[in-house]
């Protein structure tokens, strides 16, 4: 069926589910058809095409291979190393299945989970597409993160092999990751796992014998191995992310298989408007979901070639993100604010020295898009800028304008409308009840979440429904935790989150996660750590440490704080670590000895605290201003 405008696709989408996904359903491949397109016997949860049988790898590798064998599927390019390579649809098939191989020759069976930490290269991405195939659940811990984040994911996944590197390179500097990785596996109680390690020659390893294994070694013995897919059930998870809540405790979000690779499939043609035989560029990590689902798997769900790309967007210049899109004829670009940010601090000639013909439309989504860095690329790249909301829970966008329906143009300012299956609604954050157009309320969406989005959080189904479903007792609503307001015409806009996390460049942070990191400090009794707002990040991290008493190294608090940033550093990773750490003597709390992050965060933005009725202090409170001013 095809509708003319999108308020007719959308309206199909949520008043006949069954219908709009089956219909869909029917791009990918199926094994075995569904009994039933949605199971919803057990709310909050909801499983799509119960029944049937698919596999992720199949439908983004093999079923290609009649018809593009030959055409390029993963396209690699390191600004750090200076390598570039194209694999085309057949050589990613063999590529596949000779880590599949080796990931099975190492124990691998369907639904082991494989936990992957690795810089942005190929092995990385076969590697994903080998759990697929096996029917495993990977489980990609961004090469950005340090020893203490990668134990504790490593404790939550407990992992029969860990795929990883010697090390990763930014900005010309090699990181070795194989140090984090054996201190995480001495800090985790998980038995040792298997290590797998992709040895680039950028760093010597130490190799712990009968358990480390090098990749060379298992590719040479596999590399001509048939892999056949592992036909799993749609409901089988296909992996597991984990993103930060307001605990200090990151959430598995775990997807499914089946719908993941039907709503994907739809986003990529109705939302991103690519086509098969195209190009697609996205600038993100695979360690965040939008590598997940933007980089990985839904180009290539889609037939497209997809550019996976190691370095930053500065390096040579500032214009190597256009030569990539120049060189390889990039059609759809995906990347974040920030990175726009940085851009637009350099010489604008860059923008346009390269030939962009073939680009089309650059979406960016993962934090707010600021009206005049959204002007300023349209502008000057004469190109549509396309905003886009969603989370890594739902795996693809909440609100976009999509491309497949040009009347619903592009606003600054809103990221859009609802996109097929979201039953979006604004609501009174006290009881649930919607709000007029315009006013502000917690963006919700009404059960069933569509394919594609969060099945449950990794072996805790309580801590899904009471985390997501259980902000309002009475109503089943999934609470995204944002803030919006909706104008008449459906564009909502986003104005924050309702709870402590923060958004860093794009990437999501848990205050509480940084605050258990400082805390475990020597030397630091109490801390609190509040988002402040950064006209390049978007927001940073800033600290405020109550020191033990007699603890001051002989440096003073330059040395503490320097000490501090290091173990963080150490813990966490860099991404985590507070742009400044300021030291006071006691923090402003209410008398049950809650910590008031919000009234923190308002003075450091310099806006009004608010209600302070019941700080238990007010000196407390008034130390925040005076330590920024002294610093
Ligand atoms: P993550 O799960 O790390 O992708 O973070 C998701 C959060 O990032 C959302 O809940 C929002 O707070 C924020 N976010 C993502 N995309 C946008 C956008 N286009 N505009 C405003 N905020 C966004």
């Amino acid at each position: 069926m095809h509708d003319t405008n999108y308020a007719e696709f959308y309206r199909r989408s949520v008043e006949a589910p069954e219908q709009f996904w089956a219909d869909q359903a029917r791009a990918i491949d199926w094994h075995r058809p569904w009994d039933q397109v949605l199971d919803g016997s057990r709310k909050p949860f909801a499983r799509w095409f119960v029944g049937g049988m698919t596999n992720l790898c199949h439908n983004a590798v093999d079923r290609h291979l009649p018809e593009r064998a030959g055409q390029p599927a993963l396209i690699y390019v390191s600004s750090e190393t200076g390598e570039e390579r194209t694999y085309s649809y057949a050589e990613l098939h063999r590529e596949v299945q000779t880590m599949a191989a080796s990931l099975r020759a190492l124990g691998v069976e369907a639904g082991d989970r494989v936990l992957i930490y690795m810089p942005m290269i190929p092995e990385a991405v076969f590697a994903m597409l080998a759990c697929a195939r096996l029917g495993a659940v990977h489980s990609v811990v961004f090469g950005g993160f340090a020893s203490v984040s990668l134990a504790a994911r490593i404790d939550d996944a407990r992992p029969r092999v860990i795929v990883s590197a010697d090390a990763g390179s930014r900005a010309g500097k090699v990181i070795p990751y194989k140090p984090l990785l054996d201190e995480a596996l001495r800090l985790s109680t998980h038995p040792a796992a298997q290590v797998l390690i992709v040895d680039r020659g950028l760093a010597p390893w130490d190799r712990v014998a009968g358990r480390d294994r090098s990749y060379a070694e298992l590719r040479a013995t596999h590399a001509n191995d048939a892999v056949d897919c592992v036909w799993v059930d749609s409901t089988h998870p296909s992996y597991i992310l984990y993103t930060s809540g307001t605990t200090g405790r990151p959430k598995g979000v775990q997807r499914d298989t089946g719908g993941y690779a039907v709503a994907l499939r739809m986003s990529m043609e109705v939302i991103f408007g690519g086509r098969p035989g195209e190009t697609y560029f996205s600038t993100s990590d695979i360690g965040w979901v939008v590598g997940h689902s933007y980089i990985v798997y839904a180009p290539l769900l889609t037939g497209m070639a997809t550019v996976l790309y190691e370095g930053t967007p500065i390096r040579p210049d500032a214009a190597v993100l256009w030569r990539i899109v120049e060189q390889y004829r990039v059609n759809l670009m995906f990347s974040a604010p920030t990175a726009m940010r940085v851009l637009r601090r350099h010489d604008p000639a860059l923008l346009t020295r390269h030939d962009l013909s073939s680009l089309r439309a650059i979406f960016l989504a993962g934090e707010p898009l600021d009206e005049p860095t959204g002007r300023w690329v349209a502008e000057s790249m004469n190109k549509p800028v396309i905003d886009n909301y969603w989370q890594t829970e739902t795996g693809w966008p909440i609100l976009a304008t999509p491309a497949q329906f040009p009347e619903t143009r592009a606003r600054f300012g809103s990221p859009g409308v609802a996109m097929p299956g979201y039953q979006v609604c604004l609501r009174n954050e006290h009881d649930g009840a919607p709000v007029a157009a315009g006013e502000k309320g917690v963006l919700a969406i009404d059960w069933p979440l569509p394919p594609g989005c969060l099945q449950t959080v990794w072996g805790d189904d309580a801590r899904f429904v009471n985390t997501y479903w259980g902000t309002y007792p009475n109503l089943q609503v999934y609470s995204t935790f944002d803030w919006g307001r909706q104008d008449a015409d459906g564009y909502i806009y986003i104005l924050g989150r309702t709870d402590d996390v923060i958004n860093v460049a794009g990437h999501r942070l848990g205050t509480r996660e940084i605050e258990e990191s400082v805390s475990s400090h020597a030397a630091v009794a109490e801390v609190a750590v509040v988002g402040v707002h950064d006209a390049l990040k978007g927001q940073v991290a800033w600290a405020f440490v109550v020191p033990k008493p007699g603890q001051l190294p002989s440096g003073g608090n330059d040395a503490l704080e320097q000490s501090i940033a290091a173990h963080v550093d150490a813990q966490l990773g860099a991404v985590a670590r507070p742009q400044r750490i300021y030291f006071v003597s006691a923090l402003p709390k209410t008398r049950s000895g809650k910590l008031l992050r919000r009234a923190i965060q308002a003075v450091c933005e310099g806006r009004d605290p608010g209600d302070l009725t019941t700080l238990e202090d007010p000196i407390a409170l008034d130390q925040i201003p005076a330590a920024i001013a002294g610093a």
